[in-house]
């Protein structure tokens, strides 16, 4: 976490910031595609990195504190983290495919879980209300509100869904570092922490689990699981506070 002042970009660096948004929707629109049964968490990393560096953007999280892939592929019980490899997508699964990018000194990062074939009705309703989750959380993404109103619009959204929201893992700021200051966490009391100014870019990121909010890493020291090993979904945009409504710029 880069350490230091919550920036409020101008609109200039606004320009850069939807430009790489816009090269991290597009990838996940290729990957939506190509994740089916059969492929390897290997193979969708690879067509995201050929994606990104053909749009002259650099895949941001290879490197990222040693990461070493384009994306994060978390499937079932892997909640994110999850490291690309031979695995193969089995009917039912359900992978939260994240993505990071940099453009131009800009960095755009969003996440979503995907179902793989016949998806059982209670993993699909997770999905759905991670994804409602995620929304209820942007939509207090304005100025004058203070980030932990974010954070209790969607705990209090998962909760009501019989879910629970990851501690261990936060939603942060974003700009021309894919991590900056203010954490956005997906739990607590409203009317607390820093207030949003126009300007102000956020990634927000609910990480909600059908069992236990508590997480565990794998011993290759990045995969992060549920505790209980019940199903976790992610979903995340990369959005810009404005005078108005949010926008949201990972979005096509
Ligand atoms: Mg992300
Ligand atoms: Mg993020």
């Amino acid at each position: 976490m880069k350490k230091g002042r919550i920036t409020c970009k101008s609109e200039r660096e606004l320009v850069y910031m939807r430009d790489a948004g816009r090269v991290v929707a597009r990838t996940h629109a290729e990957l939506a595609k190509a994740a089916r049964v059969g492929v390897t968490t290997g193979e969708l990393d690879q067509l995201a990195e050929d994606f990104i560096i053909r749009q002259g953007a650099r895949p941001a999280f290879k490197g990222l504190y040693g990461y070493p892939a384009t994306v994060c592929a978390s499937i079932n019980e892997e909640v994110v983290h999850g490291i690309p490899g031979p695995r193969k997508l089995k009917d039912g699964d359900i992978v939260s495919i994240d993505i990071g990018v940099e453009m131009n000194g800009y960095y755009g990062d969003s996440a979503f879980t995907l179902p793989i074939g016949d998806v059982s009705i209670e993993a699909l309703v997770l999905l759905k209300s991670t994804e409602q989750a995620l929304w209820e959380g942007i939509a207090r993404a304005r100025e004058g509100n203070r980030v932990s109103d974010i954070s209790y619009a969607i705990q209090s959204y998962v909760e009501r869904q019989g879910y629970s929201v990851v501690r261990d893992y936060v939603g942060h700021g974003i700009g021309s570092s894919m991590h900056e200051e203010p954490q956005v966490p997906n739990f607590g009391l409203p009317g607390r922490g820093p207030r949003l100014n126009k300007g102000m870019t956020l990634a927000i990121e609910p990480m909600v689990n059908m069992g236990t909010y508590e997480v565990r890493t794998l011993l290759n020291n990045w995969t992060v699981v549920t505790l209980d090993a019940k199903l976790s979904a992610h979903f995340e945009h990369t959005v810009a506070v404005t005078g108005d409504e949010p926008e949201i710029l990972t979005r096509l």
